[in-house]
């Protein structure tokens, strides 16, 4: 993958100066924040929530973060006055006036969920570098640091996990099973749900992430912005970036482009 923001930083200026409101959405880990070791340790960059705060100032100007991670853990990490927020891969979702909302039978996996875990219990003793994140609507079973024997296990034993739980299903991230509601809702249909409620249309939207959960949001953007972050997925994107050093330069550059 080649960087392409030269290409088309002359088509994002037209785009930045041509729409009255626009929304610009975020994956957070890998895409605002760099990758760490630990999940944890994730922070987002100072100058890339300077530049964030300096968006969500301008007019006709929303902004939303969308992560997999648990809302409350992610706007304590974003921590930015008046941006959107979406957590748990878009099933909890608040827009910037307070208002939130869960997605349709997410809380009514929760059950199934506190059984998987249950099940899930012993496998940190067992795999060594493996760690279980307990999200309240979706779980993550995390392996960068695993082995690359543990690494081959751990599918089948998560698998085994959600087993005769029909209310859930297991879905690969970066480095990361996750397990989640079985409905169809996603950092897509996320996305969605702010592009109505601030009322612009698909080609008056971006969204940029780094991992194969950001392109649901991508299929909500046949004719917006879709940025991409890093060599991780395998997609076509109109722009493409090396890493969230690029997007803090991308997100400045933006907001001196629309003041
Ligand atoms: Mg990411």
């Amino acid at each position: 993958m080649t960087p392409n923001w030269t290409e088309q930083r002359e088509a994002l200026r037209e785009w930045l100066l041509s729409h009255p409101r626009i929304l610009i959405g975020c994956d957070f880990d890998g895409t605002l924040a760099p990758l760490m070791p630990h999940a944890d340790e994730a922070r987002l960059p100072r100058v890339t929530g300077e530049a964030m705060q300096r968006l969500i100032a301008l007019p006709g100007v929303a902004l939303a973060v969308i992560s997999g991670r648990a809302i409350a853990d992610l706007r304590q990490r974003v921590a930015l006055d008046g941006a959107w927020y979406a957590g748990n891969h878009g099933l909890e979702m608040a827009a910037a006036d307070g208002s939130t909302v869960v997605a349709p039978g997410a809380e009514d996996a929760r059950a199934a969920l506190r059984h998987a875990l249950g099940r899930l219990a012993p496998l940190p003793r067992e795999m060594p570098g493996v760690w279980i994140e307990d999200k309240g609507l979706t779980a993550s079973v995390h392996y960068r640091q695993a082995s690359e024997d543990c690494r081959a296990q751990l599918e089948a034993c998560v698998r085994e996990a959600v087993k005769g739980l029909e209310a859930l299903k297991v879905r690969p991230a970066k480095c990361i099973w996750e397990i989640l509601p079985a409905g169809e809702w996603d950092k897509g249909t996320a996305l969605r749900w702010f592009m109505n409620r601030w009322g612009v249309p698909s080609n008056a939207t971006a969204f940029m992430g780094d991992d194969v959960t950001d392109l649901n949001a991508f299929r909500e953007l046949p004719d917006g912005w879709t940025i991409l972050v890093g060599n991780d997925v395998d997609v076509k994107a109109r722009m493409r970036l090396r890493h969230p050093g690029d997007t803090a330069m991308l997100l400045e550059w933006m907001a001196k482009v629309r003041a």
